[in-house]
């Protein structure tokens, strides 16, 4: 008799099929056949128990779970998901939708998942268009995330969660920080969160694993506009008794996005609502302009710098306010940045890997690095690629 236990998956037997639920947001299904081929089974919610030898009952298990995993869908986004882990083949450096992103700075920014659960209308990684989400297994991501630490070779360094999506959405977030922060070299967590996900216990509960700055988007102050923003149902008041309670245990930051002919009025009064705000730790509001993206959710214009910055001015004057803020003012400095393998222009040989977010992408794999593949055939082997963005290690190519 052997019985195989989990940590990070549930099973539970429904309409004929085990399903498994993995990391909470992530669910696939085992086919009762091919477990039976194993042994004869039974199902518990952290384990599975099978007439076979340890042996035979792990091995066969083992690769009836790979299989089942091309499977893994979100349970937030209906999507099919990529689990990426230490034995995917997939680097975590390259993409600019998951793992680790070094734009030469004492931040790293730090992507565990994709996928959310909010549809605003001015997002720029716009859901409707990606077809597949991402989610990278925990200590395989502190683990490559200390070699970039060590590269850079300084502190203060600052961690920086912001997914292509929402982080408190990843299940393992507490373990992820408390991780990070048993770096030295960590002095500051942040993340970025639209803090529907947020209850009052899972703040304290990231607080206490380490996190120390909580960047919470709100972008406007009337239940009609902000769930017109949202895409969806939108309770601005609990978001606003989030804000004074994160307040009173680590520091803020209130980051609405400026929609011209949408928000002027509500980022009035959240600027209101920011100098109406005490609490133990440090505040900041950062005003943000809406920005045109290629594969972004565009519903508007996006206003000119010179006009964004005019609007802040005038805020500036009106509040008495510092809104229009340098890298200085985040304590952000420059660093060494991770070398590049290869730059734009280069032709190179890399193996696919993966498929990747959108239907025209795969991931294809060289040197550690992650390179987008747009409009590839193959879906498989080595393939030439030439490299058309390589900025801060972030590479797309395309076939030759
Ligand atoms: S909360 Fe952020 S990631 Fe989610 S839809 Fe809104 S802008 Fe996009």
């Amino acid at each position: 008799m052997a019985t195989i236990q989990f940590q990070d998956l549930s099973f539970t037997e429904q309409n004929g099929r085990v399903r498994a639920d993995f990391l909470q947001y992530f669910h696939f299904f085992l086919s009762p056949d091919e477990l039976a081929r194993i042994g004869k089974y039974r199902v518990e919610r952290h384990a599975l128990h099978f007439s076979a030898s340890p042996q035979r009952a792990e091995r066969k298990l083992n690769s009836l779970l790979v299989q089942a995993f091309q499977g893994l869908e979100s349970k937030y986004t209906k999507k099919q998901a990529v689990y990426v882990h230490q034995h995917s083949g997939i680097p975590l450096i390259g993409s600019g939708a998951f793992g680790i992103i070094d734009r030469g700075t004492n931040v790293i920014e730090v992507k565990p998942i994709t996928g959310c659960n909010l549809f605003c209308i001015y997002c720029s990684v716009d859901q409707s268009r990606r077809e597949k989400d991402f989610i990278v297994e925990k200590d395989y991501l502190v683990q490559e995330l200390g070699k970039v630490i060590a590269f850079k070779g300084i502190s203060p360094i600052e961690i920086h969660i912001a997914s292509q999506g929402e982080p408190t959405f990843y299940q393992p977030l507490p373990g992820l920080i408390r991780d990070v922060a048993a770096f030295p070299q960590v002095k500051i967590i942040s993340i970025d969160t639209n803090g529907t996900l947020l209850s009052n216990e899972k703040v304290d509960e990231l607080v206490a694993a380490g996190l120390t700055r909580f960047n919470l988007s709100i972008n406007a102050f009337t239940d009609a506009t902000a769930r017109r923003i949202a895409g969806t149902h939108y309770n601005i008041r609990r978001i606003k008794e989030l804000a004074q309670y994160i307040l009173d245990r680590a520091d803020l930051i209130i980051a609405p996005v400026y929609l011209p002919g949408i928000n002027e009025q509500d980022i009035e009064e959240i600027i209101a609502f920011y100098l109406s705000l005490s609490g133990t730790h440090q505040k900041d509001i950062g005003i943000q302009n809406f920005l045109w993206y290629k594969y972004g959710a565009n519903p508007i214009k996006a206003a000119s710098l010179d006009d964004f910055y005019a609007f802040l001015r005038r805020l500036e004057e009106k509040y008495q306010l510092k809104l229009i803020k340098s890298a200085a003012d985040y304590h952000i400095i420059k660093a060494r940045e991770l070398p590049k393998p290869f730059s734009t222009g280069d032709i190179i040989q890399a193996e696919i890997i993966s498929p990747g977010r959108f239907s025209w992408e795969q991931l294809a794999c060289s040197q550690g690095r992650v390179i987008s593949v747009r409009d590839g055939k193959q879906e498989s082997g080595t393939v030439s690629l030439k490299i058309v963005r390589s900025k801060h290690n972030i590479f797309f190519g395309v076939p030759v």
